[in-house]
């Protein structure tokens, strides 16, 4: 149990630990201007929410934080929502039912796949980043509505979504794109805007949805897009209406936060030096680290047991980084996910490069 702030410097069971399995990319989750932001959030609107946002749960906090994430992200508008699981089920759910289909990469997330079983639209699943099977799939559907659904950045591997050829092909299917960019916002592009930022897209076609339990150090989720998505979200997805709002004073923090993820962007940068470093220093036989330019840096060990291990050996190091194993990920691919995040400092790095290297 971690009995310390989020960080990478922890406390679980007693014992101080340097984490490599945290979500926080942007060493945010207790930053000082965060912590002020939640007394002051605290003294202003209380502490719960008391009710969901269509009966008195709305308040100005989440209207305000909605307004600016819209803006942020480039999109006319934004729901909050508690959590990205939430977010995600409520997408997928008002945009896809009975006699529509939904096409997923094989290799998103939980809350995705969940979703679109839940929507009782057709599941059409493609290969990882396959875009000629989707091409495929997407030319021969006769759906009366069609949502492609994707994560931005992968979450046990760190690589990218071609969003640019997805958007393309949406375009011309005559389809809708919903983006999990969980792991991109706040770390991907120039002033952390996410994977849109990052490739310089934009669509009529395009649903953004980004999480603010990671980078963004707080919790919840939104989903941003144009005027009258956003709008039957709020009519129909059960996952907005039947739940209590995200506590007012969260969302009061999650403004300082966005504020800190667009001001501070030696974090971002920070993040590119300690992939460079750590791709350079761990010197591998036998496993493989993916190419990942992200801050999931997945080191695949393969067989389950000694992925198992090689997490226990560095757990006995004073290093945290956690086996992966199926079903979360393809079998035979058990491995350790790296998480970096721009509190580490050089001599973290360097501390888990050699004992990965020693451990082989
Ligand atoms: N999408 C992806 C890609 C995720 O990795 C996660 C969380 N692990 C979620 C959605 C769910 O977000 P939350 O934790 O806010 O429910």
């Amino acid at each position: 149990m971690l009995e310390s702030p989020q960080g990478t410097r922890v406390t679980v069971d007693g014992r101080d630990y340097v984490a490599f399995c945290s979500n926080d990319y942007l060493g945010l989750a207790a930053h000082p201007e965060l912590i002020e932001a939640a007394r002051a959030g605290a003294a202003r609107y209380g502490v719960g929410a008391g009710a969901s946002h269509l009966v008195l749960g709305h308040s100005v906090a989440h209207h305000e934080l909605e307004r600016q994430l819209a803006a942020f992200v480039g999109q006319p508008r934004a729901l909050l929502y508690s959590s990205g699981y939430l977010a995600n089920l409520a997408a997928v759910t008002s945009l896809a039912g009975r006699g529509d289909a939904v096409f997923a990469d094989r290799l998103n997330h939980a809350s995705l796949n969940d979703a679109a079983l839940l929507s009782r639209a057709a599941f059409r699943r493609y290969p990882h980043l396959d875009i000629t099977a989707l091409e495929r799939l997407l030319s021969a559907s006769r759906a009366r509505r069609r949502l492609v659904i994707t994560d931005a950045v992968f979450s046990m591997d760190g690589d990218i979504a071609p969003l640019p050829d997805l958007i393309e092909l949406c375009e011309r299917f005559d389809a809708w794109l919903l983006v999990d960019d969980a792991h991109g916002f706040g770390v991907l592009g120039r002033t952390g805007r996410g994977a849109l930022e990052h490739f310089g897209v934009r669509s009529q076609r395009l649903i953004y949805m980004g999480t603010l339990g990671k980078a963004a150090g707080v919790s919840g989720a939104f989903v941003a897009a144009g005027e009258e998505i956003v709008e039957t979200m709020v009519q129909r997805a059960r996952p907005y209406i039947y739940t209590t709002a995200m506590p007012p004073l969260l969302a009061h923090v999650v403004q300082k936060s966005i504020e800190l993820i667009e001001r501070e962007d030696w974090r971002r940068g920070r993040i590119k030096e300690l992939i460079i470093q750590l791709n350079q220093l761990v010197n591998l036989k036998r496993w493989r680290l993916f190419r990942s330019a992200t801050a999931i840096q997945p080191l695949v060990i393969g067989e389950n047991a000694e992925a198992v291990a090689v997490s226990e050996a560095l757990a006995r190091a004073g290093l945290l980084v956690p086996a992966i194993r199926p079903p979360t990920v393809p079998r035979g691919t058990a491995r350790l996910r790296i998480s970096l995040s721009a509190a580490h400092s050089a001599g973290d790095i360097e501390r888990l490069a050699s004992a990965l290297n020693a451990l082989q």
